[in-house]
């Protein structure tokens, strides 16, 4: 791994804006799961022989929490929410999967590492440093639990269609009754019209105009 755990943490506080005990997992969880696909460092753009690093854009990583840990992963993998390459799946896990795109087990499904943070690594913490209150306690014990005992890891395949990948360029199509732009996979077909999901499904807008 090119980056540290410091400088991974350093990084981490700062697109967070704070480091907290929620950092420290995640960016231990991403620093395994990397470890684990053989992936050195997916950020860095050149190798240092000048030629382009093939781990740059060789990941997906799926996150279960929308919490500090969400941010930390990014940081380590580089995968974000607006390069389609971070997707969360909103389940209140502090869990995520890393998709090796090099890595097609068959056609449109590709192998992964799915990490958890054991709910055991916080009594472990409190039995490691019980004199500290409890933030400072996570953060301190946090760094320095062996892997085995702050995650849990699965290999796992995981389907990944086309119009998953990063980069892939769908069909945009106008909504028939809004006229606002829509990409690919996000309408809905009623009465031979192409209306947005809005439009399509008034239960599931989540704001009322004014
Ligand atoms: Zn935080
Ligand atoms: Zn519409």
């Amino acid at each position: 791994m090119a980056a540290g755990l410091d400088e991974l943490l350093h990084e981490a506080e700062i697109a967070h804006g704070h480091l907290c005990a929620g950092q420290i997992l995640g960016v231990r969880m991403a620093m395994l799961a990397l470890q684990r696909l053989g992936i050195d460092d997916p950020r860095r753009r050149h190798n240092e022989d000048g030629s382009l690093n093939s781990d740059r854009k060789r990941l997906v990583t799926f996150v279960e929490i929308d919490r500090c840990a969400t941010d930390a992963i990014g940081v380590v993998t580089g995968c974000r929410v607006g390069k389609r390459a971070l997707k969360l799946r909103d389940w209140g896990k502090m869990a995520a999967t890393f998709v090796d795109l090099n890595a097609e087990l068959e056609p449109g499904v590709y192998k992964g590492v799915r990490v958890v943070a054991l709910e055991s690594s916080k009594v472990r913490a409190k039995e490691l440093y019980p004199e500290l209150e409890r933030n400072p306690q996570q953060m301190k014990a946090y760094r320095e639990m062996p892997d085995a005992e702050l995650f849990g890891e699965q290999w796992v395949r995981v389907p990944l269609p086309a119009s998953e990948f990063p980069g892939y360029k769908g069909q945009r199509v106008v909504c028939a009754r809004c006229g606002e732009g829509v990409n690919f996979d996000r309408f809905a077909e009623r009465d031979g019209e192409q209306l947005c999901l809005a439009c399509a499904d008034a239960e599931k807008v989540y704001f009322k105009p004014l």
